[in-house]
């Protein structure tokens, strides 16, 4: 059912033009995971040009790393986690994605979280975050990181929680305490302790209204 309904919107994504970013994409890049066993939807910024030339999301050198760190905290990249990002097609220079880009791509992403109704959402870095979430300048991501809240997506509200984007961590090796890589690590272990480590745990698995989806499908 969700792998069905993710199609009719993976259609409609591939032949978009909503935006700017259409006339310099090589592929829409939708999403990677196992939809009908994914308890947590993660979102980046946007697709680079690995991800242009293959389809998929984070798998460029960024993109080894966060599986590589998803798979040392016991989170199964294929199983566990749905990755998207908040838009489809790729920025020229790997640029971030402007307000506009965002604006435009927003059903597509909204839909895909109302599809998949996870248990939880895992933003990454902080475009991720500005997306669901005005801060103020005190709140830079290395305060906001691995801080439980609440987001509203059309109206329903999802847990989510805010890491690091593993582009920023390519740029830091160090594995001292309080390093980036460290917090990461913590982090990600939060997450499977949180919403992994107990089966009972149901939070928003019934949430969702579909009403993204539908408002999609009948375009
Ligand atoms: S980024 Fe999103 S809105 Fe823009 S063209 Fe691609 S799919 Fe359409």
């Amino acid at each position: 059912m969700k792998k069905n309904c993710l199609d009719i919107v993976r259609q409609k994504c591939e032949s978009c033009n909503g935006c700017a970013l259409a006339q310099t994409r090589h592929n829409v890049v939708f999403s990677d995971g196992d939809a009908s066993t994914a308890r947590i939807v993660l979102i980046g910024e946007a697709p680079g040009e690995m991800e242009d030339e293959t389809g998929r999301p984070f798998v460029g050198r960024a993109g080894q790393l966060l599986t590589q760190f998803l798979t040392e905290a016991g989170i199964s990249r294929e199983k566990d986690v749905f990755i998207i990002n908040t838009v489809k097609c790729r920025p020229p220079e790997n640029r971030v994605p402007t307000d506009e880009e965002k604006a435009a791509c927003r059903k597509f992403l909204n839909a895909q979280i109302d599809i998949i109704k996870p248990e939880a959402i895992v933003l990454c870095g902080a475009t991720a975050l500005k997306s669901f979430k005005t801060l103020d300048k005190k709140q830079t991501i290395s305060k906001v990181r691995g801080q439980w809240m609440t987001i509203d997506v059309d109206g329903v509200e999802y847990k989510a929680i805010t890491i690091f984007h593993p582009s920023y961590l390519l740029r830091n090796h160090s594995m001292e305490e309080g390093s980036p890589r460290r917090l990461m690590q913590e982090d990600l272990r939060n997450i499977k302790e949180t919403i992994l480590g107990d089966s009972s745990f149901s939070n928003n698995i019934f949430a969702g209204n579909n009403l993204t989806f539908e408002s999609l499908t009948t375009v």
